[in-house]
């Protein structure tokens, strides 16, 4: 049985010491960082609760989310 994540959630450190993150489709190679793999559910709230979607993968628009 394929495991149900769907999406990742990169964790990256800037330059300046700053920690961000981004979200993901699975198979997204844009970012390396700290991947922490999420299901729909968790891919969902985090772009809600503001985490950046990837602009290459796009996952807000996978979920329904895309407002632009
Ligand atoms: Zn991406």
């Amino acid at each position: 049985m394929p495991p149900p994540t769907r999406f990742k959630i990169v964790h990256r450190v800037s330059g300046g010491g700053e920690e961000y993150a981004t979200v993901h489709q699975t198979g997204c190679k844009t970012e390396s960082g700290e991947v922490r793999w999420v299901d729909v559910h968790e891919a969902f709230v985090a772009l809600s609760d503001g985490v950046p979607g990837c602009t290459y993968c796009r996952p807000e628009v996978e979920l329904g989310l895309d407002v632009g």
